[in-house]
């Protein structure tokens, strides 16, 4: 792991520096990763390009599927190897890195099906003339991708590109990436030509910033913070290409006075601490009717408490975070807001027997937060749980809509036309009547507006986007 892997086999970095990688379960260091440059960068796309203009790029549409599905198969073999690996990495409950294994393999089920399945079209225009629509790859895309689901994203990212026809260059997170270097390994073995899927590991300023400025990629696929898609854009702004952002969120859950407050309660619970709240889509907003605010406040509060944080092997409801500076941003998130005086209303423990240097902290719930607080507005990437209230459906979607964020959202109601009024208001990319999540949504479009970032993943849509549209107009007479 200690390498970058470029045109089929691993390599040193040109610098030789290697960085720490830390458990967060432990806080020790279990391995190093390579500290690529921008010389790595320039390695990786040259081998991405020969490999797009040569044997990858010469494969057919269902060639380039019948690969990305027998890796599905490679994951299914190596199942358990790779859920301990992105459990490790992570921290990750092994329930969870094993639900990630599933989805991920569906990933590569759903896109190596889809590879030859995206036809163009013929539009009738003028007499004396044949007009086809066709859509061609990019050539080489860069994907930077977040530390939170290293593998899916790899799924979701990576090989919707692959099924067009792209060639690779992913720079994952410098804080997990093994099982990204596995995959890779995987591909070989399966077939994948050398130079289709190239990783060079590193710091996000250098070889990530080095990825997004180089002119040999033709589109950018992003996912992290706010601040970091903006310097990516403009980054692509230099050289014109295009780029989709997926930034996070500050999703509402809304719950109408008519809703299943038994089926909410635990839903509630789950959307905020799966993945110890560090997932783009948690369920951070808790927004409750006025006149059931107290008795629904109460039930999450008797689930809440009873919430646990422990290691990997421990399987809990959550793990650690990923590493001190993750657990220092929420745990001051934590204490500003006490300090603050907003009402604590339950927290889960961290279980016994943790060892002392992994980067646990204690599932939050907050509640009732003033509007405009910075729990309302701010991504806090942990298990913290703010709840408001609201009078009616004016007042739930002026508070829904009151973030700069835009990512995903859910109703709680029977009533339809209020389940379709506000679906249709909600500033979101997904909306969930009666129910949170999609367990991984593989086929479902997923993006974001406003700070959530733009542009479309998972589903057919996303192949669209990897994709560029090209008219041949034949005058034939
Ligand atoms: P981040 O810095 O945005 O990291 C995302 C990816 O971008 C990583 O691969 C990172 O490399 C890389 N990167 C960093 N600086 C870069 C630059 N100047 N140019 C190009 N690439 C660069 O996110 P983070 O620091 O890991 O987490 C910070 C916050 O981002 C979280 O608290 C959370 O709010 C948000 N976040 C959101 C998601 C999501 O799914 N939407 C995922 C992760 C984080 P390094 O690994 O070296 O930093
Ligand atoms: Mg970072």
């Amino acid at each position: 792991m200690n390498q970058h892997f470029i045109n089929g086999r691993y390599v040193a970095g040109q610098t030789g520096e290697t960085l720490a990688k830390l458990d967060p379960a432990t806080g020790e260091e279990f391995a190093r990763i390579a500290c690529g440059n921008a010389a790595d960068i320039d390695t990786a796309v040259k081998a991405a390009r020969a490999a797009f203009d040569g044997a990858w790029g010469k494969l057919t549409a269902a060639e380039r599927g019948r690969l990305i599905s027998k890796l599905a198969l490679k994951v299914q073999d190596h199942f358990e190897e790779l859920a301990k690996l992105e459990a490790r990495d992570t921290g990750k409950p092994m329930s969870q890195a094993r639900a990630d294994m599933d989805a991920t393999a569906r990933y590569f089920e759903f896109y190596g099906g889809a590879a030859d399945k995206v036809h163009g079209h013929v539009i009738p225009f003028l007499n004396g003339y044949h007009v086809s629509v066709i859509h061609e790859p990019h050539g080489v895309t860069g994907h930077i991708l977040p530390w939170n689901y290293p593998a899916q994203m790899i799924g979701r990212s990576l090989t919707a590109s692959l099924a067009m026809g792209n060639a690779v260059v992913l720079k994952p997170a410098e804080d997990a990436c093994a099982t990204a270097f596995r995959l890779a390994e995987l591909a070989s073995e399966v077939g994948f030509p050398d130079g289709a899927i190239n990783i060079v590991a590193g710091r996000g300023h250098e070889a990530g910033a080095a990825l997004s400025a180089h002119h040999g990629i033709g589109f950018m696929s992003f996912t992290g913070s706010p601040e970091v898609g903006k310097m990516v854009q403009h980054a692509c702004a230099e050289h014109l290409i295009p780029c989709t952002l997926e930034l996070g969120g500050k999703s509402p859950q809304i719950v109408f006075e008519d809703a299943d407050i038994d089926a909410l309660v635990p839903i509630a619970c789950k959307a905020i601490v799966q993945n110890t709240g560090q997932t783009c889509s948690a369920g951070s907003r808790l927004l409750v009717q006025k006149s059931i605010y107290d008795d629904v406040l109460s039930e999450v509060a008797k689930q809440f408490s009873k919430l646990q944080a422990g290691t990997p092997e421990m399987d809990l409801d959550c793990g650690p975070v990923i590493n001190a500076k993750q657990r220092g941003r929420v745990q001051s998130f934590i204490d500003q807001s006490r300090e603050a005086g907003i009402p604590v209303i339950a927290q889960g423990q961290i279980a016994q027997g943790v060892p002392n240097g992994g980067f646990y902290v204690q599932p939050t719930l907050f509640g009732p937060v003033p509007r405009g607080n910075r729990l309302e507005q701010d991504e806090v990437f942990g298990p913290v749980l703010a709840a408001f209230s609201f009078e009616d459906e004016e007042d739930a979607i002026k508070a829904a809509n009151g973030t700069d964020y835009g990512l995903v959202a859910a109703v709680w109601t029977k009533d339809g036309g209020r389940q379709q009024r506000v679906s249709k208001r909600v500033r979101a990319g997904q909306v969930f009547i009666n129910g949170y999540g999609a367990g991984g949504g593989i086929e479902l479009p997923f993006g974001g507006t406003g700070k959530s970032g733009h542009g479309r993943e998972k589903g057919f849509i996303a192949l669209e986007e990897f994709a560029v549209t090209k008219t041949i107009v034949h005058k034939h007479g």
